[in-house]
């Protein structure tokens, strides 16, 4: 019997409610360590030049840096940051907040990390190679589906590779749930996001690591992400409801895996820049034969949020591009073990990749 059992680290903290954004000076207040001391805001630029941006509580020499989502967040963007924030300042900051999606709290993870630790942010990419605390950090979603408000990981693009940062260092300390924010998110950007949601409960609760834990999480989510993709619900119950699936769909996957799509995915992510959220949607639509029901379920959803997804998106690749992007993909063990099973590369040839690629 397995009596070597992860030990993880949960958020916390975390507030929920509409408008609780509005609460974010009181929680930053106690953590401030003195007034030169400060809280870096990093913030997606969506904000620049907004309302929501003048209610970000800054006092003293704080600092907010607004940064685009448009790409996926790498490492040198990340040691860039740590370099100026430890140039502009004499100590060390109080600490990270992170706002927006994703990306940003990717990012605004992997500064507070690397605040805390020597050397650059492609040498803790795997897993349990950070050594030090980070610094204390706050994550404020603004859109809703990826779950790295409550993961272990800082998914970054490295040099040499898509991985996170998978630590106990990694997780939020504090987490501000607020349904208002996710207002003003375009509709395909709500659809391919909260996909990545759904997508992470048909893999958690299809895999193979699939324990009563993951599945307690990963069921809720997944009844959520139904409700709010199928069901016609009101814009704010869909809202506070997406939030909460991403939520429990980030926990499902702590103690379990994700699957074939997030595999693929991170394959023609690192080829062709694909974001997230869409690389996902684009694989998912042909693995009717790993994920029947699930499949089934995303086409009813495509279908009600029209959602017409781009095609041909892999047909002018070289045979090298087509072959680094299965080499990325092949290369996600852990994933493709809790698909498969152990023997998953006697059931998954390099073929079958290449043939799903040519669909997309
Ligand atoms: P994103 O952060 O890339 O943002 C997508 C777009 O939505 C951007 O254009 C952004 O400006 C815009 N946006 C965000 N909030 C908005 C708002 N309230 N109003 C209007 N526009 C808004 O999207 P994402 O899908 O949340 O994140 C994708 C990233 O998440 C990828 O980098 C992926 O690797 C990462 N990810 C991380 C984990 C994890 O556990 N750490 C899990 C899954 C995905
Ligand atoms: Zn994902």
């Amino acid at each position: 019997k397995n009596t070597n059992y992860k030990n993880f680290p949960m958020v916390p903290r975390v507030v929920f409610g509409r408008g609780s954004f509005g609460q974010l000076a009181d929680i930053l207040l106690p953590k401030r360590k003195n007034s030169d001391a400060p809280f870096i805001f990093l913030v997606d630029d969506f904000f620049e030049n907004s309302d929501f941006a003048d209610r970000i509580p800054w006092l003293f020499n704080d600092q907010i840096i607004f940064i685009s989502a448009d790409e996926e967040p790498k490492t040198e963007q990340v040691d860039y940051l740590v370099e100026k924030i430890r140039a502009d300042y004499d100590e060390l900051p109080s600490g990270i907040v992170g706002i927006g999606g994703g990306t940003l709290l990717d990012l605004a993870k992997a500064v507070a990390i690397m605040l805390g630790n020597k050397g650059t942010s492609d040498q803790y990419q795997g897993w349990d190679l950070v050594q030090k605390p980070s610094l204390y950090h706050v994550g404020v979603p603004t859109i809703s589906g990826t779950g790295a408000e409550v993961s272990r990981t800082a998914v970054l693009l490295g040099p040499e590779k898509k991985l996170g940062i998978n630590s106990d260092f990694t997780t939020y300390d504090q987490v501000v749930l607020d349904p208002d924010l996710l207002a003003t998110v375009p509709n395909e950007q709500w659809f391919y996001t909260g996909m990545d949601c759904f997508i992470h409960c048909v893999e958690s609760l299809n895999g193979t690591y699939l324990n009563a834990f993951s599945q307690s999480y990963g069921e809720k989510a997944y009844e959520l992400c139904k409700e709010v993709f199928l069901n016609d619900l009101a814009t704010e119950e869909a809202e506070e409801k997406l939030m909460m699936a991403s939520w429990h769909g980030g926990m499902s996957i702590a103690y379990s895996q994700v699957g074939v799509a997030h595999a693929m995915s991170y394959g023609l992510s690192y080829v062709l820049g694909t974001k997230h959220g869409i690389g996902n949607c684009l694989v998912f639509q042909h693995l009717e034969e790993f994920y029947p029901e699930g499949v089934m379920l995303f086409q009813q959803m495509l279908h009600k949020h029209q959602i017409i997804l781009p095609k041909n998106v892999c047909s002018n690749l070289t045979e090298k591009e087509m072959d680094v992007m299965i080499e990325v993909a092949y290369s996600m063990e852990a994933l493709w073990e809790n698909a498969l099973g152990t023997s998953w590369k006697e059931q998954l040839s390099k073929e079958k990749l290449k043939s799903i690629y040519q669909k997309i």
